[in-house]
């Protein structure tokens, strides 16, 4: 079959090779792909940012029908279509694993990274942990949201944001679009959005964003403030953005006791004033991805038609011309791979 792989020497980029998937265990189920999204992190893991995964299947954002179960598999059968998700399997039993936070399990596999994931003709999945996708949700959306939709679902959950507050989303990109639409649709929120593409913020408008704020052009903290209520700033900020600035813009828009949800990752460090955290009480906390049963929520949102992911089909042969798009911004929404074809 074939496969998108990290390079032997991580640049940034995929090889499509020829694989062969190994016998499944007794506890697994193996996919046929439909489709796979390609998110940031897959340029994040195609580059060695998080160590050297030469060889290893990308993609987390799989949807694929089972052809095959193992012997102890009873939570699947031949034929559903399931996920191949970013969280591919936690230890079952820790303080994280039995309390909701499963994401956060020391044990944890993630598809695409620790282990082969959905950017292939076929991928095996650990039964309990591939979520089904509902009838009636489109597969092609069921894949963005798959990661994008439930990283941005989850996120804004953390923020705690309330209906009708202010929140600003920061990049409105593969994540970001999905982010303006639960804050809008889902949470009910005072939607603000920051890019620094036109093209991005068009869209994010089209989509229900209440403001647009383009950060090449000016400010956004100043036009952020004058956007809320008696000019205090945001009550929460979710950051998609790749860029460290935008996180030290995400914390200075906060109005007192807002909170910043660090989502992006990118690979630097950012400087955070002490007094003002301090004297503001302000908060910042990161999200990482989401649980099953997010997975579960977001596909439901989805299904209802409340969050509609933005995407647009690809071949696998076109995953660097893909990665290429995204390093330069010109991608509206989500571009998936076709294995249907
Ligand atoms: P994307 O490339 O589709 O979108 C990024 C957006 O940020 C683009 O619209 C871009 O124009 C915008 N942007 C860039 N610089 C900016 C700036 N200075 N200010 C405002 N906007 C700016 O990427 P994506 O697939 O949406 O992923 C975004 C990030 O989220 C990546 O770093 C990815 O690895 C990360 N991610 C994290 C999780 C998680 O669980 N925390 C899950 C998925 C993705
Ligand atoms: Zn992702
Ligand atoms: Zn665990």
């Amino acid at each position: 079959m074939k496969a998108a792989v990290v390079r032997q020497t991580p640049d940034g980029y995929a090889d499509v090779v020829e694989k062969t998937l190994r016998p499944i265990k007794d506890n697994e189920a193996k996919l046929k792909m439909e489709y796979c999204g390609v998110c940031h992190t897959d340029l994040h893991v195609a580059s060695g940012e998080y160590g050297n995964e030469a060889g290893t299947t990308l993609g987390h954002e799989g949807i694929g029908i089972v052809t095959e179960i193992g012997k102890d598999v009873t939570s699947l059968k031949v034929g559903d279509r399931v996920s191949v998700a970013w969280f591919y399997e936690g230890c079952g039993h820790c303080a994280y694993c039995v309390s909701g936070n499963e994401t956060f399990c020391r044990e944890v596999k993630n598809a695409g990274y620790t282990v082969d994931g959905g950017m292939a003709e076929e991928a095996i999945v650990v039964a309990d942990y591939a979520v089904k996708v509902p009838d009636g949700l489109d597969p092609i959306q069921a894949s963005s949201l798959t990661c994008a939709g439930v990283t941005t679902y989850k996120a804004i959950k953390v923020s705690g944001i309330q209906p009708g507050e202010p929140i600003v989303i920061f990049g409105a990109g593969g994540l970001g679009n999905l982010a303006i639409q639960f804050a809008k649709n889902v949470f009910n929120a005072y939607v603000i959005v920051v890019d620094i593409n036109q093209d991005k913020l068009d869209l994010a408008k089209k989509i229900g964003a209440d403001v647009v704020i383009n950060s090449a052009e000016k400010d956004p903290v100043d036009a952020i403030k004058a956007a809320t209520p008696d000019n205090l700033g945001a009550q929460a900020s979710v950051v998609t953005a790749v860029a460290r600035v935008a996180f030290e813009q995400a914390v200075s828009c906060l109005r007192p006791m807002g909170k910043m949800v660090a989502v992006a990752l990118p690979n630097s460090d950012m400087s955070l004033s002490i007094p003002t955290t301090v004297f503001d009480g302000v908060q910042v906390a990161g999200s990482l991805v989401g649980t099953r049963l997010d997975l579960k929520e977001t596909f439901e949102f989805g299904r209802r038609g409340l969050v509609k992911p933005i995407v647009a089909t690809r071949k696998l042969e076109e995953i660097n011309d893909i990665i290429d798009e995204m390093k330069a911004g010109k991608i509206e929404g989500r571009m998936v791979i076709d294995f249907t074809k």
